[in-house]
């Protein structure tokens, strides 16, 4: 999506270790504008899939998730990634964050995650896809189904991707980074 990638090229900021930082537009400060756009891209390209539930993992994948959800009239359910003590009843998996370093618990409520479900997962970046087989195992549990995974960026040389994929997942990512050596984005045209 041109609208991303010229952002991402102007104020996306490259950290060692392969790390992108958007927080001016998408991780800390938002722009609900291009977040909007984004959101419409997502619907054009889902277009085809029977969805009836859009779900993401907090905080960042809150934000795009809510816009699609708001496009296409569906509610949200955000995987919670410290186990509430209120909450009984849940569905729980572990995810390895390579930006933290550490293993994480990720949940949902059963009750907001069912067999029947037709499961459209947003979220901000895909890396390795760690995060991504974490949902893939909640969906699972579930009983639910799996439409598809909708990432703002994807990182390709991470290959999180080519897993999901591999196993025959719809998977759009808005765009695309083929390498952030040298801390230069070079992104896929
Ligand atoms: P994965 O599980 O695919 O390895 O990583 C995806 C998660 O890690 C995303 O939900 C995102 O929060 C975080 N992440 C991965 N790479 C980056 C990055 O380059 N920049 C930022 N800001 N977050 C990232």
């Amino acid at each position: 999506m041109q609208q991303l990638k010229e952002r991402i090229l102007r104020d996306g900021k490259c950290f060692e270790g392969g790390i992108l930082k958007v927080d001016n537009f998408i991780n800390h400060q938002m722009d609900p504008i291009l977040m909007k756009s984004m959101a419409v891209e997502f619907v054009r390209r889902f277009a085809s899939r029977d969805i009836n539930k859009i779900l993401t993992i907090e905080a960042s994948g809150i934000a795009p998730a809510i816009m699609v959800g708001y496009l296409l009239e569906l509610p949200v359910v955000f995987a919670k990634k410290k186990k509430p003590s209120t909450m009984e009843n849940m569905l729980v998996t572990k995810v390895f964050s390579f930006t933290k370093n550490n293993t994480y618990d990720v949940c949902v409520c059963k009750d907001y995650l069912q067999p029947g479900d037709k499961v459209l997962f947003i979220d901000d970046f895909l890396a390795n896809g760690n995060a991504a087989k974490g949902v893939m195992d909640l969906v699972r549990q579930s009983g639910a189904e799996l439409a598809g995974m909708g990432f703002l960026i994807e990182k390709a040389f991470q290959h999180g991707g080519d897993y999901l994929r591999a196993q025959g997942i719809h998977v759009e990512s808005l765009a695309v980074i083929e390498s952030l050596e040298g801390c230069r984005i070079t992104l896929k045209e």
